[in-house]
């Protein structure tokens, strides 16, 4: 690393202007390294204190800040450091300790997700509407209880991290941190369905009341919100029913807004709730299937607001997460065991979202249970072709290389050596082969792929792939063998 280019800075006399202009230089190559979203929601806020005794400081808003650059970008934070300032450069963090940040630490024991009784100037209690009973009171208690609606299953541990989500999910913790208290305000998070929104904004609520009890969370799907107010209009008790959510709550977590689209009543009372809360600092969480950019049927201004605090998207995750995922619901699931190779496959079938994901899952338990049949690959094969057909299967340069590897019963790590054995070269051919025939990959990204090979080596690999075809009948038999099992 320190081949680079040094730019050393003296140190001896230097003042606070320099100092600055340092760190400018330092974020300027950070910015270059890592995503301008991470760079926006971690080092925006970060500025240096002094340099002392090769140290470098930096102030920092809080634990949980530090605990993250920490874990996430030291590295590059020092080789940044070491390159602007000098190549034995140190990092030390300040923070100042808030009152919210002594409360975090005295309050980690805490698992209660029910919110404290409030005291509220109004009760919405109509006995009359069965139907739809207001969820958030429990009748005839004074003061009114605010029931939270989260679900406990649904919190941070359960929640699998990939790079689909590791930004959505750092954003929801910080929030949950400090709630109302960062610029993350309100926090919007958007996907299509079924990647996990709903579940990670209860996440965000569970981790809330964990921190801090005190504080009331209440968490609405939008439509649920939009029935309240339609029956509120007509009981005439709309003052009720936004005095409700101006006075009461601190988190407001308000889950598909998309159920509000070109319904105006509920936008304009969702426009003055949301002011309100904002200008009191409280906390703001909206979920929506798409991003505000892209959202139609809302009023500019409720859609400037959706963009004022920090949108995140959640992305479908990609193969190892989906395993991840799987192993999961297994584990919390307890007794069912299902084989690693069927796990890889549901993994590897079922990529267009974690809910069709789980669905397979539940559908191979099911018919493993009630058929008494062993769990096998080909059963799976069977169910997720019958059940979830609508996916085209993805066919990655892994996947090729884990079935051509399960053929010849070679582990990857064979696969991916130097090894010249009979066996294992041949899989590495035939996964290179069947790479440039079955996916869009170019020659460069097969060879990376494949131990790091240049692309002279895959074409070669390729064309001896297909020589040996023509003029070894097992060896195309076994070639052709693989490709079906491939392909499903
Ligand atoms: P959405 O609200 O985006 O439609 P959900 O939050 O309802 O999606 O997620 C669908 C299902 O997938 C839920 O059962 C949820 O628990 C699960 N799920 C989503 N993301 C994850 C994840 N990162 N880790 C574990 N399970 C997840
Ligand atoms: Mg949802």
């Amino acid at each position: 690393m320190l081949t680079e280019k040094i730019i050393l800075w003296d140190m001896s006399d230097f003042d606070k202007n320099k100092l600055d202009k340092i760190w400018d230089e330092c974020l300027s190559i950070l910015k270059d390294i890592i995503s301008e979203d991470e760079f926006r929601t971690w080092f925006s806020v970060v500025t240096v204190s002094k340099f002392e005794d090769n140290f470098l400081y930096i102030n920092v808003p809080s634990n949980y800040y530090y605990e993250h650059i920490e874990a996430h970008y030291l590295d590059e934070l020092i080789r940044v450091i070491r390159r602007v300032i000098n190549p034995s450069a140190k990092l030390r963090y300040v923070t100042k300790v808030t009152e919210s940040d002594l409360m975090t630490m005295t309050s980690v024991n805490h698992t209660s997700i029910e919110n404290f009784p409030q005291s509220a100037p109004v009760i919405i209690n109509n006995p009359d509407i069965k139907e739809l009973p207001n969820p958030f009171i429990i009748p005839g208690i004074k003061p009114i209880k605010i029931e939270s609606q989260l679900k406990d299953e649904y919190n941070f541990d359960n929640f699998v991290e990939g790079s689909c989500n590791k930004f959505a999910r750092s954003a929801g913790y910080a929030v949950a941190q400090n709630p109302g208290k960062t610029s993350f305000n309100p926090l919007l998070i958007y996907s299509p369905v079924g990647l996990g929104k709903t579940h990670l904004v209860h996440a965000i609520g569970i981790e809330t009341k964990r921190l801090h009890p005190e504080k009331t969370v209440l968490y609405i799907s939008a439509d649920q919100f939009l029935r309240q107010y339609v029956k509120s209009v007509q009981d005439r008790t709309t003052n009720n029913f936004l005095q409700f959510y101006q006075v009461t709550i601190d988190v407001f977590i308000i889950d598909d807004i998309q159920f509000l689209e070109n319904k105006q009543g509920s936008q304009e009372i969702f426009f003055q709730i949301f002011n309100w809360l904002h200008s009191q600092g409280k906390q703001i969480i909206i979920t929506s299937d798409k991003a505000p950019a892209n959202m139609v049927g809302f009023e500019q201004r409720v859609l400037s607001r959706l963009k004022w605090g920090l949108n995140a998207e959640l992305q479908v995750p990609d193969v190892q997460t989906r395993i991840n995922i799987i192993k999961k619901k297994l584990e919390n699931d307890g007794n069912m065991h299902i084989p690693d190779d069927v796990v890889e496959y549901l993994a590897y079938s079922v990529n267009t979202s974690i809910r069709e994901l789980e669905g397979a899952l539940t559908s191979v338990q099911a018919h493993g249970v009630l058929s008494k049949q062993d769990i096998t690959i080909d059963l799976a094969r069977e169910i997720v072709d019958r059940f979830v057909k609508s996916n085209t299967r993805e066919i990655t340069i892994e996947y090729i290389q884990k079935m051509v590897c399960n053929y010849f019963n070679i582990s990857m790590e064979q696969m991916l050596s130097r090894s010249r054995k009979g066996d294992i070269v041949t899989a590495r051919h035939i996964s290179m082969y069947l790479s440039r025939k079955l996916t869009k990959s170019s020659l460069v990204a097969i060879g990376d792929k494949c131990g790091k090979k240049d692309h002279a080596t895959v074409l070669h690999a390729c064309k001896s792939v297909e020589n040996s075809c023509e003029i070894n009948k097992d060896y195309r038999n076994n070639v052709e063998m693989i490709e079906k099992r491939i392909l499903g």
